[in-house]
């Protein structure tokens, strides 16, 4: 077992939310805690750092975790050496010796004021140190091939040279719970992780109308919610019934209103469940003009159910930008699997581009919605989906 080297992680953003900043710096802690449970890790805090120690075995699959959690602007792979003045100077030097630069720089910060010899001092010495004992390099105060960095502080000394980006964003849950509405598609995953990024806690609903939409289906959506959750800790996933509610639509409606009604019925049961589960928000992965119901007279139409604000993290952006966050984020290749999706199905020939809204109310009266909805929202099948579970299919 081997712990001579730790994480460091710089709290960055975080720091500048003043009246917060216990609170997500607290939420991060927790986080990473829960997400490195099943590690040989010990991870302390105090006002300006996170600290991990860890088996240098698992330095991979650790850093593979930390990079997807929010919250983490830069980190750092520091070595832990004692305060001594002897042990730093080899330390300093065989860093050197790993790396082989041709310019370094030395750069010490001495919090620890009960350490004898000041920053200054020590730049001087450990970068004499490494001139006498390295051939053919050089000091450059400038632009240093290599700048090491010294922080003697109360009880070891760190060095350390490389800075890993983070996620950035803020730590999940800071922001309060939203909704998602995740379909099998592209955008809604991207949206997803978009919110989360921002700190919101999410839970995802997925509208289903079996026997119109498989099985397969449902297991895209569980695969894309399992996927984010690697983003977060775990995920519950609401699984709406929405046949029932899609057949009397399509029986009763002009065919042209009933992705416009449709749309208003998902978001009639996103108001209900959000009051219910307590979420501050709905989020989805609306994009304009994507499709005839993504029009601005069309979202207007929709959006008039619900006084709960949407988030559409994905609105202003173009497909491909949105095809480039959802191969970064690992849910292009499950997204683009061929399933039917429930607003597919039913796609009429024709859909209304600019829907008006009192045309959509007359439609609507011709069945009686309200009680489906109740109904459907009584009979929600939720799933706690969890990254560490290995494969969807094991859920079913
Ligand atoms: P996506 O790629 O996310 O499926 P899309 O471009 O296919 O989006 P629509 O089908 O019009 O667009 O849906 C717009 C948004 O409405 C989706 O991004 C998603 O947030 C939500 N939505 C659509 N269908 C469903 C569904 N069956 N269950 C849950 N949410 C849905
Ligand atoms: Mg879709």
């Amino acid at each position: 077992m081997n712990m001579d080297k730790v994480i460091l992680i710089k709290y960055g953003e975080l720091s500048t939310k003043k009246g917060n900043r216990n609170f997500f710096i607290n939420t991060l802690y927790k986080n990473i805690e829960k997400k490195l449970e099943n590690y040989h890790v010990t991870l302390k805090k105090d006002r300006s750092h996170m600290y991990i120690e860890f088996l240098n075995e698992e330095f991979y699959k650790i850093k593979g975790i930390i990079d997807k959690i929010f919250g983490i602007h830069k980190y750092i792979l520091a070595n832990i050496v004692e305060n001594d003045l002897e042990k730093i100077k080899e330390n300093v030097l065989s860093s050197i010796l790993e790396n082989h630069p041709t310019t370094f720089k030395i750069e010490t910060k001495r919090s620890n004021k009960e350490f004898p010899i000041t920053s200054c001092e020590m730049n001087n010495l450990l970068g004499g140190y490494v001139l006498k004992n390295v051939e053919d390099i050089k000091v450059d105060v400038h632009n240093p091939e290599m700048l090491v960095k010294v922080e003697i502080r109360e009880k070891n000394t760190y060095v350390y040279s490389h800075e890993y980006m983070g996620s950035g964003g803020y730590p999940v849950g800071t922001q309060g719970m939203g909704l998602l509405m995740l379909s099998g598609g592209i955008d809604s995953p991207v949206a997803g992780y978009m919110a989360m990024k921002r700190g919101i806690k999410l839970e995802c609903v997925y509208f289903e109308a079996i026997p119109h939409t498989s099985l397969e289906a449902r297991n895209k959506v569980i695969e894309l919610t399992r996927i984010l959750s690697n983003y977060t800790n775990s995920i519950n996933l609401h699984i709406v019934n929405f046949t029932k509610i899609q057949e009397e639509i399509y029986r009763n409606c002009r065919s042209d209103y009933c992705i416009t009604i449709m749309r208003r019925m998902m978001y009639r049961i996103m108001d209900k469940i959000s009051k219910k589960y307590k979420g501050y928000v709905i989020i989805n992965g609306e994009s304009i003009g994507q499709v005839a119901s993504q029009t601005l007279t069309s979202m207007s139409v929709i959006n008039s159910v619900t006084n709960v604000p949407v988030i559409r993290p994905v609105a202003c952006l173009d497909k491909l930008e949105i095809i480039s966050i959802a191969r970064k984020i690992g849910t292009y290749e499950t997204s683009i699997l061929p399933y039917e999706d429930c607003c597919t199905v039913f796609v009429p020939k024709h859909p209304v581009i600019n829907p008006k809204l009192e045309v959509a109310i007359k439609e609507e009266e011709k069945f009686d919605y309200e009680s489906l909805i109740d109904l459907a929202i009584e009979n929600i099948d939720t799933l706690k989906i969890d990254s560490k579970e290995e494969k969807f299919s094991d859920l079913l």
